[in-house]
């Protein structure tokens, strides 16, 4: 057994919290430093000049040797530079560390080389990283030592945003503002401040090292291209919450470990429904500090695996046949004096605050369902939303029994008289407490479901930031806030106005409410009947970022330029076009140098074998057809793999990114599959011992 952990002693070892600041600055530097992280503002050069000696003073007691402004371009990971700490000698040849407040607050990485959409040329490489004080510097150990990470937007010369976290940052402003023009218009004089929670829940596959290793796919790409079904795939539902294995036990302990040291309050993990797929769900944070969190699970996650001899993978479907991996964002709004704008409480139906909040969030989702879709889409979502596994590509909104009976009520009276209660619960034995149930059950199948005090969005891909689909979140609400609180400030009688707001929003937009089955067929029909739009994949979705009513709504609340909108919707055609090309190229080199070769080998055997057979004067008819079946799949996947070739070729003649993104998908894609299917039928037909690399079973159960 491994050594014991202790979760107190390690929490936030790796943090400069607050806590740690509190301790080591002058009152007054600690008291701005705070005023600041809540208020906004920006710290004088003084204090920044005695922040930056504190922190460096404890990072290097604690063994930093470099420091980095760690942010997130638009590649949707994270990026640093490490500079190290080493100052100037002294007289005596004794090295000063130094570190200054110009250095904690301002980077200047050259950027050239991260997307930015056009939004700027290459000679004008100059881009800024500036310290995000809302999210605590840590220290990351790695192979490269221990290296204090600051957390830092990232903008360009002229302060267009080319990270993730400034538009997440103005989008939380712009939500704070909004939502406490509501709060106070419905009497909250103490409220100083409105946050966003956010609670992500990760899912992640685990595999061998040593067999992924051999999978080009998975090196090159991160999911599998080739691979036939294993006999057994996750239908016997044995996984799910099944007893977790010795091997990844000792993994999620690590990586628990290190992610409590780095402050991550990660509080649930289980093995989820595919086999090999895990998950972890962190306590829900403010946003900032949630997304930032988030990329250090997935890296943490990674760095962990590669000590347990196991590849991590984040791909949204790094196999086919079986569930893919998709992370959970739970969103709500609180107050700094502590109300939760989405807690309905027992009797929803007489808490008119929550219901104003809830008719302006469904309003702004149906508003909004394409950017919302858009938001949460990555070409690895592509093989999940709206494929039959998690939610389909068209935005909805689960309430659940207790909350749609209110609407209804609302609706159809403009009064809603009883919340429905969840009874006891009875299981018929004596012995088992009896418990009050939640008024509602869960629908697993909702893209966007109110689950008791908050939302949760469950399209945003695995292997995503999570800030995209939060800005965008916080935005869209925004907007529905600013347009009811300009209603209620003039209105002449409060109460009045309230109750027709709500009335109003819940009959205009209750087409976004569907509490069924979201996989089946007849909802594509229905949510087509109502309207509602069904995007099917990243590249349409990111036409959606540059409409009229995108660049209004975005501009309006100061989160996206029209410039920034039209940078990152380029940016969305270059990744996938990139994508789809690496893949088609690994396919390429799979089929031509492993797979067909192997099975070659193998025919020719079998024809020698035939010979043989025949010439001992006995009917050779079986080998006979297993030959004739694996020519006949060898020549469908030479064909493919000619063609693919031929199309690779063809698009390496656009320029136009979206065209040439389309040209993917429309045309390259579907001759990627063409090419599959004979090779993933072969592997079933060739010895195990002759084929190239490690198969589906190989990786999900022997792994
Ligand atoms: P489940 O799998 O049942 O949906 P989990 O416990 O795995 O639930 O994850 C739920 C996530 O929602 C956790 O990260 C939790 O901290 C978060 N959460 C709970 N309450 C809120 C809230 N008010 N706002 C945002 N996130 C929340
Ligand atoms: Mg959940």
């Amino acid at each position: 057994m491994s050594d014991r952990v202790n979760v107190e002693e390690i929490f936030g070892q790796n943090v400069f919290t607050l806590a740690k600041m509190r301790e080591r600055l002058p009152k007054n530097v600690y008291k701005e430093v705070v005023s600041v992280t809540e208020h906004g503002g920006e710290l004088s050069k003084e204090s920044a000049d005695v922040v930056a000696n504190a922190m460096k003073e404890w990072a290097v007691e604690n063994g930093a040797t470099h420091y980095t402004h760690w942010f997130q371009p638009l590649t949707g990971i994270t990026a640093e530079k490490h500079d190290s700490f080493v100052g100037s000698a002294d007289k005596d040849g004794r090295m000063i560390t130094s570190f200054s407040g110009k250095e904690l607050i301002k980077g200047e990485p050259d950027a050239s080389s991260f997307p930015s959409g056009g939004l700027r040329a290459t000679f004008e490489a100059r881009g800024y990283t500036t310290w995000d004080i809302t999210s605590p510097a840590f220290l990351k150990e790695s192979g490269a030592g221990v290296t204090l990470c600051i957390p830092t937007a990232f903008c360009s010369y002229t302060g267009e945003a080319l990270d993730k976290k400034t538009p997440l940052l103005r989008s939380m402003e712009a939500i704070n503002k909004q939502a406490l023009r509501i709060v106070k218009l419905f009497g909250n004089d103490t409220a100083t401040k409105v946050n966003v929670s956010v609670g992500p829940e990760q899912e992640y596959f685990l595999v061998d090292w040593d067999k992924s290793m051999k999978r080009e796919d998975l090196i090159f790409t991160g999911r599998t291209l080739f691979g036939a079904q294993p006999p057994k795939g996750q239908e016997m539902e044995d996984h799910y919450f099944g007893v977790i294995r010795e091997r990844v036990g000792e993994y999620m302990k690590d990586l628990n470990e290190e992610l409590w040291k780095l402050g991550v309050p990660d509080k649930t993990q289980h093995n989820e429904v595919a086999p090999g797929q895990h998950e972890l769900a962190p306590i829900y944070e403010t946003a900032n500090i949630a997304v930032d969190h988030n990329q250090i699970i997935m890296e943490t996650m990674k760095r962990v695996a590669e000590h347990h001899h196991m590849r991590c993978l984040l791909h949204e479907k790094p196999f086919a046949g079986v569930n893919g991996s998709g992370k959970h964002d739970n969103w709500s709004l609180c107050t700094d004096d502590g109300v939760n704008l989405l807690d309905p409480g027992d009797t929803p139906n007489k808490n008119i605050q929550f219901l104003f909040v809830l008719a302006c969030v469904l309003k702004a989702v149906d508003k909004h369902s394409d950017l919302l879709r858009q938001s949460a889409s990555d070409v690895g979502n592509d093989h999940r939303l709206g494929a039959n596994e998690a939610p389909p590509a068209i935005i909805s909104v689960f309430l659940g029994e207790q909350l749609e009976d209110v609407v209804r009520q609302l609706i159809e009276t403009g009064e809603a008289k009883s919340s429905k209660r969840g009874g006891k619960l009875k299981t018929g034995v004596s012995t088992l407490p009896q418990f009050e149930k939640d008024a509602t059950d869960r629908n697993r199948t909702s893209p966007f479901a109110f689950t008791g005090n908050k939302f949760e969005f469950r399209m945003v891909g695995s292997s995503d930031s999570m800030a995209s689909s939060n800005t965008t979140l916080n935005t869209i609400v925004a907007e529905a806030f600013c347009e009811a609180a300009d209603r209620l400030e003039k209105a002449k009688n409060f109460d009045t106005e309230v109750h027709d707001i709500i009335k109003e929003y819940l009959t205009e937009h209750q087409r976004i409410i569907f509490n069924g089955d979201g996989y089946s067929d007849a909802w594509v029909k229905e949510a087509k009947r109502r309207g509602l739009p069904n995007i099917a994949s990243t590249i349409e979705a990111a036409d959606t970022l540059t409409t009229k009513k995108a660049i209004e709504l975005f501009e309006k609340f100061g989160v996206y330029t029209k410039t920034e909108l039209e940078s990152r919707k380029e940016i969305i055609f270059e990744t996938y076009a990139k994508t789809i090309n690496i893949e088609a190229l690994t396919m390429i080199d799979m089929a031509s140098k492993q797979i067909i070769p192997a099975v070659m080998k193998y025919a020719g055997r079998l024809a020698k074998d035939v010979n043989e057979i025949t010439n001992a004067g006995v009917d050779a008819k079986p080998q006979m057809d297993e030959l004739k079946e694996i020519q006949d799949n060898l020549s469908k996947m030479k064909k493919a793999l000619d063609k693919l070739k031929i199309y690779e070729g063809k698009a390496s003649a656009i320029s136009d990114q979206r065209e040439l993104a389309f040209f993917y998908k429309d045309e390259v894609r579907p001759i990627m599959d063409a090419l599959r299917a004979p090779a993933d039928a072969l592997e079933m037909l060739v010895d195990k011992n002759d084929w190239p690399f490690p198969t589906y079973a190989d990786l999900l159960f022997e792994g």
